[in-house]
């Protein structure tokens, strides 16, 4: 009787082919569970129409391609998937976003973007980061962003936002070298602190000292303490604001707010000072109040503002980084400055 063997080359190909399988399963899992943001695009808005563009390469909407020139307009209730392979562009008449990846949502609804978090990084960091930003600054802010992603999410129904509050996608633009030279060689790198991945955040300019988390934030963040900053040259700010505008945005009229040490504010309710901050910004517009701290003062019918710093104050202070740079000092020597608590892991 004539054996059948198995024969070894066979068996070889076929041993491949399901570790192929295997790795190609393992990895496109990772991709989409893990390698990738959700990113809430037009955030806190629902835009009534849509504008979605491919900028260098094709890009596919509902199944249909499309080329660099072509505008894809969408309209109130109209359900959409977009994805390309290089960058393309969503806006909604008010505002541009330039995204990688995927977009998809309901027009009118929530629209979200699933975007590699190399890509995101690249992209906010653009969208964060003046293009006079010396080269190892740019990288600390890389590894500040990694770190701030990979923490978990910032958001009930996605990771980040696509504004600020998170990091700023920025609207399509050409994207220079040293950005993504910047992401590329610091791939990898994040900030730990007992072990675990800390969402670490950047601030324009600190006002000479940066703030700890729980101060701005209410919440207990050990990673996060306030450092006196002597690198940055600190912002000192003023804004006038209508009272009759203010008046209405918290149960108690301005006259009756009053400011619980440094951290918290009573208007009826008591809210810690981002939140606060974070409300006024939102009627008053983005720039207006540059940062959480701040004194008032009622004068007949508006209401004066003066502050310190350029954002929450939390963190990594551009400013100060970019004198650090400036000075020769590396990407390592920037994050210990700035996150004394971290660790520089990779
Ligand atoms: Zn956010
Ligand atoms: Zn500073």
């Amino acid at each position: 009787m004539k054996r059948k063997f198995i024969d070894s080359k066979n068996f070889y190909n076929c041993c491949s082919l399901w570790v192929v399988l295997f790795w190609v399963g393992l990895t496109s899992g990772l991709i989409h569970s893990d390698d990738s943001l959700k990113v809430c695009l037009f955030w806190n808005r629902f835009p009534q129409k849509i504008q979605i563009a491919p900028i260098d390469a094709p890009l596919t909407v509902n199944g249909k391609t499309f080329h660099p020139g072509d505008k894809i307009d969408l309209s109130t209730g109209q359900k959409f998937i977009a994805h390309s392979i290089e960058k393309f562009s969503v806006g909604d008449g008010k505002t541009e976003r330039m995204v990688f990846g995927r977009i998809f949502g309901i027009v009118g609804e929530h629209i979200y973007a699933k975007i590699p978090v190399e890509k995101w990084i690249l992209l906010t960091l653009l969208g964060e980061s003046p293009s006079d930003t010396p080269f190892e600054a740019l990288c600390a802010c890389s590894v500040v962003l990694r770190s701030f992603a990979l923490s978990g999410h910032h958001h009930k129904n996605c990771d980040v936002c696509d504004r600020t509050h998170c990091a700023q996608i920025p609207k399509p633009q050409p994207i220079p070298i040293k950005y993504i030279d910047a992401v590329k060689s610091t791939e990898n790198i994040v900030l730990t602190y007992d072990g675990k991945i800390i969402p670490a955040t950047i601030t324009a300019n600190c006002g000479g000292h940066t703030l700890s988390g729980q101060s701005v934030w209410g919440n207990k963040c050990e990673w996060s303490v306030g450092i006196l900053d002597t690198f940055c040259r600190p912002l000192y700010w003023n804004f006038s604001a209508p009272l009759e505008k203010l008046n209405n945005i918290l149960p108690l009229p301005v006259s009756q707010w009053q400011f619980l040490g440094d951290s918290t504010i009573y208007v009826g309710i008591t809210m810690a000072r981002f939140a606060f901050w974070d409300t006024l910004v939102q009627t008053l517009g983005w720039g207006t109040l540059k940062s959480p701290t701040f004194t008032m003062k009622i004068d007949n019918d508006s209401v004066k503002f003066s502050g310190i710093g350029f954002g929450h104050r939390v963190g990594l202070c551009q400013d100060g980084a970019k004198s650090m740079a400036e000075k020769g000092l590396s990407m390592s020597q920037i994050l210990k400055y700035y996150f004394p608590s971290a660790k520089i892991s990779i």
